[in-house]
Parts: structure tokens; sequence; C-alpha cells
């Protein structure tokens, strides 16, 4: 059953789990013989991640980190923390970190910077949402599944206060600010 708070599906199930297993084949052709590990920033990835590395035809290994982000003052940027790192090393890997979504990018650029001072052979970033009209800084988004836009969006491990994360489709919500 649906929900009350849920408003309108943006992506269904049906087309969140095509979009995945396209995005996965891209993946292993991208990484074929190389030495793919995905890193998921807990929590928002984790369902998306693993629908992802599920239809990934290559061998693959996953890491996560957590990462928490505060503003010093109301309406400042965000600073990001790392609050649980990676359990191994990622030098002469080949890395994708996977997002539930890209917003301003502020997170991800924190995280690439961070990362790539340990040495991975690349690094690159895979998102099952991007919504790049509210871009601040640049990022390089190699795979992403959807485009979406301004509205607020739960589903596929989105939250909102920690609930819905665990809907298998995209959805808005009808108080998004409640
Ligand atoms: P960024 O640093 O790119 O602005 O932040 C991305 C993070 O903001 C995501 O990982 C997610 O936690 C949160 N976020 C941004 N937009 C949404 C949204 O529409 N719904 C939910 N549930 N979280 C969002």
């Amino acid at each position: 059953m649906t929900p009350p708070d849920i408003d309108r599906v943006l992506f269904t199930a049906e087309e969140v789990d095509a979009r995945i297993a396209e995005v996965a084949a891209a993946i292993g052709e991208r990484y074929r013989g190389k030495d793919l590990k995905l890193i998921g920033v807990l929590k928002g990835s984790v369902f998306f991640l693993t629908a992802l590395a599920r239809r990934i035809e290559i061998p693959v290994k996953i890491d996560f980190l957590a990462i928490s982000t505060f503003s010093a003052r109301p309406g400042s940027p965000g600073v990001v923390r790392i609050e649980k790192d990676l359990d191994e090393p990622i030098e002469g890997q080949d890395v994708l970190v996977v997002e539930d979504i890209v917003d301003t990018g502020l997170t991800l650029r924190y995280l690439l910077r961070t990362l790539a001072g340990r040495g991975p052979n690349t690094l690159g970033i895979c998102t099952l949402l991007d919504r790049a009209s509210r871009r601040l800084v640049e990022v390089p988004v190699e795979f992403r599944c959807f485009e979406i836009g301004e509205h607020f969006v739960v589903g596929c491990g989105l939250d909102h206060k920690q609930l819905y994360r665990n809907l298998p489709y995209v959805a808005t919500l009808r108080r998004p600010d409640s």
C-alpha cells in the first residue's frame, strides 16, 4: 500500500530496476578487466548500491563510509566530516563512489578530494538521481540513472526523517517541509 504522505511516483519500481540494469551493464563494460570497488555513502546509497552490484557482471568489491554535514552558521555551506571511514585502502584500485542523489555537489566534492588523496587508480561517480539544476560545484558524474527537477524525493534509499528509504520507487512527498 502507498503511504499516505506519498504524493506522486516519479519512477516506478520497474523503471528503477530496468534503468539500474542498463547502468550496471555500462559499468561492466567500462571496468572489464579492472579491479573495481564500489564505495557506498551511508545510509542513502545502500539500496541503490546493492541493487546495482547484483546486476554488475564483473567481480566487484564493496566498502562503505558514513559522513555528516553541519553548518557553522545557519545558511552557510555545510562542512562535511567522515563519521565512519572505509575498512580497506583504495590505493591502485578503480573506485566508483555510489550515491543516492547528487544535488549541490558539495558532499561529493569533499569526498572526491579526500579519496583522491589515497591514490586510487581511477575515481568515478555513479548516482541514482542527478539534480544538475542545483549544482553549486562541478563534480564529474560518469553514471546516472535519472535526472530529476527541484522536487524533494524519497524512496530507493532516500529518506524524510529516516522514513521511506525502503520504498522500491522514487516519489515526491505531500508535505515535504513538515
Ligand atoms: P549535496 O551535497 O549534493 O547537496 O547533497 C546530497 C545529499 O543531500 C544527498 O546524499 C541526500 O542525503 C540529500 N538530498 C538532496 N536532495 C534530496 C532529496 O530530494 N531527497 C532526499 N531524501 N535527500 C536529498
